[in-house]
C-alpha cells in the first residue's frame, strides 16, 4: 500500500469506527506498521475523526520518534509500538472503547467461547490487568497478556485488536465487539452456555482456510 493510502485508510476507518458504533469523538485509536521501512503511521492524539485529514496522520520510527506530521502522536503509541515488537505477524493496531467489550472488561472478565466468532481472536479474549492509560505499565500488561491471541480487553479501558493489516485488525475489533455484547446479554438474560475446547479448535482450523481463495 502507497504512504498516502495507509494515511487516507486510516482516516477512513477512524470514521468508521464512530459509524459502527465502536468508539466516540475522538476515543481509541489505529496504527499501521511498514516493517520494511520501519514506520509507524498513527492517528493523531485527542483530534476527532470527523475531522481528519492524511495530513493529521503522524508517521515514527519503530523507536516512537516522530518523522512526518505537525501532530502529536495517539497517547497509546506506546503500547501500539510494544505490539509490534512483540509479534512479527501484527500490521496493524485497532484499539475502541466499544460498550460491551468495555463493559465486560470493567466487570476484569475474560470474553469465552460463548460464539463461535470469538474465534477472530482465539478460543478466548484474554484481559489485561488494570494500569493507567497511556504508560509504559499498560503496555507491559498488554504484551504480558495477549498471547497468540487476535484482541485482548483492557481491564476499566477497553479494546485492542490487531492484525495483519488495518481491515483485518478493524474486523477484528468489530466482530469482538459484537461477541462482548452477546457474552453480556446472556449474562444479564441468564447462563450462558460455552463452546468446548474442541469446538472451539475445530472453528480455529475451520477460520484459517476461511475467505475468498485467489
Ligand atoms: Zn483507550
Amino acid at each position: 500500500m502507497m504512504m498516502v493510502d495507509v494515511k487516507a485508510e486510516l482516516c477512513r476507518l477512524g470514521r468508521e469506527m464512530l459509524a459502527r458504533n465502536l468508539t466516540t469523538g475522538s476515543g481509541g485509536n489505529l496504527s499501521v506498521y511498514d516493517r520494511r521501512q520501519d514506520r509507524v503511521y498513527i492517528t493523531p492524539s485527542g483530534l476527532a475523526y470527523m475531522a481528519l485529514t492524511a495530513d493529521d496522520i503522524v508517521v515514527c520510527d519503530g523507536r516512537g520518534a516522530v518523522v512526518e506530521g505537525a501532530r502529536r502522536p495517539s497517547s497509546e503509541l506506546g503500547f501500539h509500538l510494544a505490539l509490534y515488537h512483540h509479534r512479527e505477524d501484527i500490521g496493524a493496531v485497532v484499539h475502541t472503547h466499544s460498550v460491551f467489550a468495555t463493559t465486560l472488561a470493567c466487570m476484569h472478565r475474560e470474553i469465552p467461547p460463548v460464539h463461535y466468532l470469538v474465534g477472530f481472536a482465539g478460543p478466548k479474549v484474554p484481559l489485561a490487568p488494570y494500569a493507567t492509560f497511556g504508560t509504559p505499565a499498560l503496555a507491559r500488561a498488554i504484551t504480558d497478556t495477549i498471547g497468540a491471541s487476535n484482541a485482548i480487553l483492557l481491564a476499566n479501558h477497553g479494546l485492542v485488536a490487531i492484525g495483519a493489516n488495518l481491515s483485518a485488525a478493524f474486523d477484528v475489533a468489530e466482530e469482538i465487539e459484537l461477541v462482548a455484547r452477546i457474552y453480556y446479554q446472556t449474562l444479564v438474560a441468564g447462563e450462558p452456555r460455552l463452546l468446548s475446547e474442541s469446538q472451539m479448535t475445530e472453528v480455529l482450523e475451520k477460520f484459517k482456510g476461511y475467505g475468498q481463495k485467489t
